[in-house]
């Protein structure tokens, strides 16, 4: 049996193991975020993948730029990759947007509608974390700290902060340069490219913890969530985001593969597999950086030039699966609150989502917390009338980890696909 065969084996088996304890065992039990199950999860699993993450996305995109050498082929190569990134997020929010209008997930009966008010907002006001977080997050404001992080001013303070933007411009930079240097930078040509090989090695290893990593972070959402949320009043909130996840997912970014990558989507997806399943248990396509590279390179035949380039930035900047989910989850608000959205509107929440999902980080409850962004700017367009207050994001909090493991999973999908399209603009020539 191939490796990377048995290694989804094991992670799905540890996906479903983590399900049945989780709703068995666990479920009805008070389990907040010190709860031993997610502490296990993120020792095993995720604060190992993290700790790789600054240094890989250093490395790789050194190695990368230094392949690539040419800064026309690379504008080339950047420029295709910002358009895929733009159009694919657009789209997908696009379908969101379209869809909710049709499931018309908050009609629902006044006094279930009041209750769930109620409780989320009561939910919102008792979490300070979210609150505090959701406070710095204005439009101009997201904007400014973007610009900030793609210009910063100490690479070491980025990268002891976890930036990753700040350290992939300076890794661009860093790349022309040595390939630009000839004969006299070869050796750190040789250097970067050699670390980046042993990083990938250390990947490797770390993969085969997924499975237990999964296994307790998967017991540990479903044993706080619960399954029967699916059928509860949130549940064509949810089925909705489904839908769309699976639409997008499943049918247009194969589609765009097919016409652009000329790759049998399919095949390509099943080839994906571990970075797929790694990003739906961890939540965070940061996290699973690491081994979207490792299997991009390896199993999905991108090119080191390509990969290295498209997926850490995509990992930061490309979600698909969560502008798709804040256009949902904002209508689906509105609607909720009886606020009733024209046109005009609802291409405002188009244009905001797409932002707002640029700028969330890719970590956990990132794009729940840039929602906000988009709340305020239909809140403005109202012009004064009524308004959607920000607690009501306390409503969809209890139900976001189950639809944020969706949509990292179609982020990290996103990342790969303009990866094997980017191949084609930028194969792996001889390495000099
Ligand atoms: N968890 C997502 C990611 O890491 C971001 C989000 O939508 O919250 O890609």
């Amino acid at each position: 049996m191939k490796s990377t065969t048995l290694l989804t084996i094991l992670i799905v088996a540890g996906m479903v193991l983590g399900a049945i304890v989780g709703e068995f065992i666990l479920n009805g039990q008070s389990i907040g975020s010190g709860h031993w199950t997610k502490v296990a999860g993120d020792l095993v699993l995720v604060r190992p993948l993290k700790l790789l993450v600054i240094p890989l996305v250093l490395f790789s995109v050194v190695a990368g730029i230094t392949r690539i050498g040419d800064p026309a082929k690379l504008g080339r190569l950047g420029g295709a990759t910002l358009l895929y990134y733009f159009s694919t997020m657009l789209i997908a929010v696009a379908v969101g947007a379209t869809l909710v209008q049709f499931t018309n997930p908050g009609d629902l009966p006044t006094e279930v509608r009041e209750s769930i008010v109620a409780t989320g907002e009561t939910a919102f006001s008792s979490d300070t974390t979210l609150q505090a977080k959701v406070d710095d997050k204005t439009m101009g404001g997201t904007w400014t700290n973007i610009l900030y992080q793609l210009i910063p001013s100490n690479i070491m303070r980025e990268m002891s902060a976890g930036r990753p933007l700040g350290i992939i411009v300076f890794a661009i930079g860093l790349g022309l340069a040595l390939a630009a240097g000839g004969e006299r930078t070869r050796a750190a040509r040789e250097f970067f490219d050699a670390v980046f090989e042993a990083l990938m090695i250390l990947v490797q290893w770390v993969i085969w913890i997924t499975p237990i990593g999964v296994f307790f972070l998967v017991a540990w959402t479903v044993g706080r969530i619960g399954l029967g949320n699916l059928t509860g009043p949130l549940g064509g909130y949810m089925a909705t985001v489904f839908l769309g996840l699976a639409i997008h997912g499943l049918v247009i970014l194969p589609l765009i593969l097919w016409v652009f990558g000329r790759v049998h989507p399919y095949r390509f997806m099943a080839k994906m597999k571990p970075a797929l399943l790694t990003a739906f248990g961890t939540d965070s396509s940061s996290a699973t950086l690491p081994v979207t590279i490792e299997t991009a390179i390896d199993e999905g035949e991108c090119s080191e030039q390509a990969s290295n380039f498209v997926l850490p930035l995509g990992s930061t900047i490309n979600m698909d699966g969560t502008a798709l989910y804040e256009a949902v989850a904002v209508l689906f608000l509105f609607q909720l609150y009886g606020i009733d959205l024209g046109l005009g509107q609802i291409l405002l929440v188009v244009i905001t989502a797409t932002l707002a999902a640029v700028g969330a980080a890719g970590i956990p409850s990132a794009g729940l917390v840039t929602m906000v962004i988009v709340i305020a700017a239909v809140n403005a367009s109202l012009g004064g009338a009524a308004e959607l207050p920000i607690a009501a994001i306390g409503v969809i909090l209890g139900v976001d980890r189950i639809l944020d493991m969706c949509r990292t999973t179609v982020n990290v999908w996103g990342d790969a696909v303009g990866a094997r399209i980017m191949t084609r603009i930028a194969p792996d020539g001889p390495v000099e």
